[in-house]
């Protein structure tokens, strides 16, 4: 059993569970996905801060799991969300067969492929997207995340490069904001969103961040854990005002459940979320996992299966260096104020799959996330 820090046990954890998923295939040089479960009287949550990230970040990412088991999510004002499958960086052939077994299998019109792998080209990265827009019937949209790898001048030539291909947006093609908003003012042939460049930032629900953003970004890429919950997050989103897609984290199916959360609570929809990360996981802390039908997840909260939870049991000591960044996370997290996550401690979480409510919206000067510094090389694990 894992030990529980004396924060999240006073917060209403009773119970937090390690483990460690293997992947379906190598993602970004590893096999193996890592986290925790939390479990308190909202139901269970997840922290999954991914080994790299500093404890500052993982304090961000552990306010998060708090929200879902101590607090309280926004009301749904949808039962379904759209969500896109993704592809990795693999050679043009396989990403080809790759996408279209995840359009085939998962009902998803809208595809997220990944580019500017460290050691590809361009050229790779056109010739990967072309194979996989020839393999898919024409409906199907696409879209590309290069995680920051490209100069103003090479996004640039890559979206020129793309232009044919009607991508539906290219996700954070530079790593800064600002050499974001350099490239659109370049008017390159097509959209841009921001990923890290929003989670990253410094103060994330700052309203020097939300114009950065809109100076840099047509769309932005929302989520959850780095986001410090489904209510801040949902709050930084309105307060964008701008096209938001809800994103996971190579979540498990646990975890999947606050993005969900998210996508259903935002007022709009207009873009697919990236939340169809399961295929990417080889097993689950689920008995099944969750896996869009129809390109669409039901609104609903996922438990663990005390018999997947107790297959998916981490190395000994393994786990103690996740109990012993637990106890540190905690520790950073209850040292902080006004965090908006610990302030609805025991409240039932109530999230219908079939109900329709008015969003409840509110000031985000109440509600911002603990102040983080993202990983230098955060992009190696971002889905
Ligand atoms: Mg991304």
């Amino acid at each position: 059993m894992v030990e529980i820090p004396a924060s999240l046990r006073a917060a209403g954890v009773v119970q937090v569970a390690a483990y460690a998923l293997p992947l379906s295939r190598r993602f970004r040089g590893t096999m193996v996905r890592e986290g925790m479960l939390l479990q308190g009287p909202s139901g269970w949550g997840e922290w999954a801060p991914f080994p790299e990230y500093a404890d500052a970040a993982g304090a961000a990412w552990l306010a998060a799991g708090l929200e879902a088991s101590t607090g309280r999510w926004p009301d749904p004002v949808r039962a379904q969300v759209t969500v896109n499958a993704i592809v990795p960086a693999l050679p043009p052939l396989e990403a080809a067969e790759f996408a279209l077994a995840a359009f085939v299998e998962s009902g998803c019109t809208t595809i997220k492929v990944k580019v500017s792998e460290v050691g590809g080209s361009t050229v790779d990265d056109l010739e990967r997207l072309t194979a996989v827009r020839d393999a898919l019937p024409g409906h199907v949209k696409l879209r590309a995340d290069a995680n920051g790898a490209w100069t103003v001048d090479a996004a640039l030539s890559a979206m020129w490069l793309f232009a044919d291909l009607d991508l539906e947006y290219v996700e954070q093609p530079c790593a800064s904001l600002d050499e974001c908003a350099a490239l659109r003012a370049k008017r390159p042939p097509g959209l841009i969103a921001v990923d890290e460049g929003l989670r990253l930032a410094v103060d994330p629900a700052s309203r020097q961040t939300r114009d950065d953003v809109r100076r840099a970004a047509d769309v932005a890429v929302v989520k959850v854990p780095p986001l410090g919950g489904v209510r801040s997050a949902l709050d930084i989103a309105i307060g964008l005002d701008m096209p938001v897609v809800v994103s996971g984290a190579l979540d498990s199916s646990v975890g999947l459940s606050a993005g969900i959360a998210l996508a259903a609570a935002l007022p709009e929809q207009p873009y697919a979320a990236g939340l169809a990360t399961g295929r990417l996981l080889s097993t689950d802390v689920t008995a099944t996992p969750v896996v869009p039908r129809h390109g669409q997840l039901h609104v609903e909260r996922h438990v663990p299966d005390p018999e997947a939870l107790a297959a998916s049991a981490m190395e000994p000591e393994r786990q103690l260096w996740w109990q012993d960044r637990l106890a540190r996370c905690a520790a950073l997290l209850a040292d902080r104020a006004g965090t908006g996550s610990l302030d609805r401690p025991g409240e039932t979480i109530v999230l219908p799959s079939s109900r329709t409510v008015v969003l409840p919206v509110e000031d985000p000067a109440h509600s911002s996330p603990p102040r983080f510094s993202g990983p230098a090389d955060a992009a190696r694990w971002s889905v």
